[in-house]
């Protein structure tokens, strides 16, 4: 017999919404999950690790592996570009295991048309004033990043109406636990 597929789950949200906080718990609770590790050209943050948070590389290797088709999604986000690669993906799925991609919204869209059963799940901020003090409380951006992060927020909440879900990320745990009853829907 012909084992079952993985399911596949895209997670967005604007930056600071609490993506990072709330799959690092989901993580926790669910070890059978995968999270897929993109590939950017954005630098490293203070703390990151090359292998762990992303594939960190040149521009110029990205755009050889978009040349090859190396990509299952790709986007351009902030002036920098970030992918998933389709060969961990496919791999993941047929082997019968979930797998989370932590995405924004560009590349979701274009995840749901070549995978229609991939679910597709956005984080809200309760406000945008309460996102702005998230993402300036994280202390990892500039103001001049910041600006752009809020402006990209509104385009992002615009395109959540194609989601299949949304959570608002007020309280922590319940946002949590809508994430999880998600997660384990059969
Ligand atoms: P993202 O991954 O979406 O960019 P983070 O997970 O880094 O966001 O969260 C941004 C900041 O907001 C962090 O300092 C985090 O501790 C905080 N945060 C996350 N969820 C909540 C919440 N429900 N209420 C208050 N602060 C939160
Ligand atoms: P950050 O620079 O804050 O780590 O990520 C910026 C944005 O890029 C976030 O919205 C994050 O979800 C998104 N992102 C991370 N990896 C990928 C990816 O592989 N593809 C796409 N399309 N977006 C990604």
């Amino acid at each position: 017999m012909e084992k079952q597929k993985g399911k596949l789950f895209v997670i967005s949200g604007s930056s600071g919404v609490g993506k990072g906080t709330l799959l690092k718990l989901l993580l926790q609770n669910n070890p059978h999950i995968n999270l897929s590790i993109s590939v950017t050209t954005r630098h490293p943050r203070r703390g990151e690790i090359d292998g762990v948070n992303y594939f960190f590389t040149t521009e110029e290797d990205f755009l050889n592996s978009v040349e090859n088709n190396e990509f299952l999604e790709w986007a351009e986000f902030n002036g920098n570009f970030y992918g998933t690669k389709q060969a961990y993906v496919e791999k993941t799925l047929a082997k019968g295991e979930d797998l989370i991609l932590e995405i924004e919204t560009r590349g979701a869209l274009q995840i749901k048309q070549k995978l229609a059963d991939a679910i597709l799940i956005f984080i809200l901020p309760p406000s945008i004033e309460e996102l702005e003090k998230r993402l300036r409380g994280r202390n990892t951006e500039d103001e001049t990043a910041i600006r752009n992060r809020l402006k990209e927020a509104f385009r992002e909440i615009e395109c959540s109406k194609d989601y299949d879900y949304r959570i608002v990320n007020d309280n922590l745990e319940k946002a949590l636990e809508e994430l999880q009853s998600i997660i384990s829907y059969k």
